[in-house]
């Protein structure tokens, strides 16, 4: 073995953010939650099966003892109520895949996320830490059942429990860096939004 070899696991905020495995070259893993967290037709969704198809997105369930983990790592730091579970199983599985000897990275963009990752001595990095660029500073979520939504969405209640969505800061990094290991996205459905941030 050549040292640890190291393994993404995204979560539902960077795939909203608009992460794409095939623009990697690590190995991406993920859950199946957090495809049901991206909207169905969205570009996130069809991202998220196309690369699933593609064999660049590997959906494991983490185990119930990595939960039991993640859940009480996120009790200790006081993050518990704004983590989904499929939130809470990426980072059980980013323990599991740990405890089998991987460098396994959240790949989150979400404060919530990045606290309970710290706590779980995980190693974990903001989609603009991957030289990756995004233009998307909010997503809705529904604070009740904490399911997420991507902001081009138009629903304003959640499909799961009727809730008013609320709506949180993603990050607020500027883009500028691109290059590292990783081409970057490609260019996102920015002519779908002509009040898009993207044009200085
Ligand atoms: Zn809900």
């Amino acid at each position: 073995m050549d040292g640890k070899r190291k393994v993404l696991v995204i979560d539902t905020s960077a795939f909203i953010s608009g992460f794409d495995p095939s623009a990697v070259n690590e190995e991406a893993y993920s859950v199946s939650r957090v495809g049901d967290e991206l909207l169905e037709g969205s570009i996130m969704k069809m991202r998220f099966n196309a690369s699933i198809e593609s064999g660049r997105l590997k959906l494991i369930n983490p185990s119930v003892k990595c939960i039991d983990i993640a859940k009480e790592a996120s009790r200790e730091v006081g993050d518990i109520g704004s983590l989904s579970e499929a939130d809470i199983e990426v980072l059980a599985l980013a323990v599991q895949l740990k405890d089998r000897g991987y460098e396994a990275v959240v790949l989150t963009d979400d404060y919530s996320m990045q606290n309970v990752a710290e706590k779980l001595e995980l190693n974990f990095t903001p989609l603009a830490n991957l030289g990756i660029r995004y233009h998307l500073s909010w997503i809705y979520y529904c604070p009740a059942c904490g399911r997420k939504y991507p902001p081009d969405q138009k629903i304003t209640l959640c499909e799961n429990c009727g809730m008013q969505l609320k709506r949180k800061p993603v990050k607020k990094l500027p883009v500028r860096k691109r290059g590292v290991s990783s081409p970057a996205l490609e260019e996102r459905e920015e002519t779908k939004k002509p009040n898009a941030p993207g044009g200085r």
